[in-house]
């Protein structure tokens, strides 16, 4: 069977931005059970002589109160339950968040491959500085993207075909 890679990470990081990015055309969305809010997406992606299956979910927020909040939760942790490999998503913008440790716990005891994978770095020059910080959610090697300008995707993909 083709791998299973999920894009997780809190919201607003930019996951949906890059889920679109590397998806192209073929998206589909598979409706869950009602009452679920936010449904998980699916996309096929090939990349060189790869092809997987990528799931963008609705974002983590851990220890929220709020019933959409943790309905997206639950959705993630659907879809890190399916994945083979999952690339975790944070923002050098807002920096390192609370809520970004918390998800990189909830990641760790999945015990499956995780490449953390820093968004929003629109220029080398200006924001790598920033991107060290993350060394401190002790889940390995941060790896600078832009979803926007499709930056980093080629260093990004080759660490999560290594997992195949
Ligand atoms: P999600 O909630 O994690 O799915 O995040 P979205 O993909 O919806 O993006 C949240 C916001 O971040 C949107 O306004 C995006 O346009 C913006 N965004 C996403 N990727 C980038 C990026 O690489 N650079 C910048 N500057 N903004 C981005
Ligand atoms: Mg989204």
């Amino acid at each position: 069977a083709r791998p299973v890679v999920a894009i997780v990470g809190r919201p607003n990081v930019g996951k949906s931005t890059l889920f679109n990015a590397l998806a192209g055309e073929r998206i589909s969305i598979v409706k869950d059970t009602p009452g679920v809010t936010r449904d998980r997406i699916y996309a096929d992606v090939s990349w060189l002589n790869y092809d997987f299956t990528m799931i963008d979910t609705g974002g983590i927020e851990p220890d929220s109160k709020d019933i959409i909040l943790s309905q997206m939760r639950e959705q993630a942790q659907i879809a890190i339950d399916t994945a083979d490999v999952i690339i975790f998503l944070v923002d050098v913008k807002q920096g390192l968040q609370d809520s970004d440790s918390k998800v990189a716990d909830m990641l760790r005891r999945s015990h499956k491959p995780v490449i953390l994978v820093v968004n929003k770095v629109d220029s080398f020059e200006r924001d790598m500085a920033d991107v060290y910080e993350f060394y401190n959610l002790g889940i390995g090697d941060p790896v600078p993207v832009s979803a926007s300008s499709r930056l980093g995707f080629g260093d990004m993909l080759d660490k999560v075909v290594e997992y195949f």
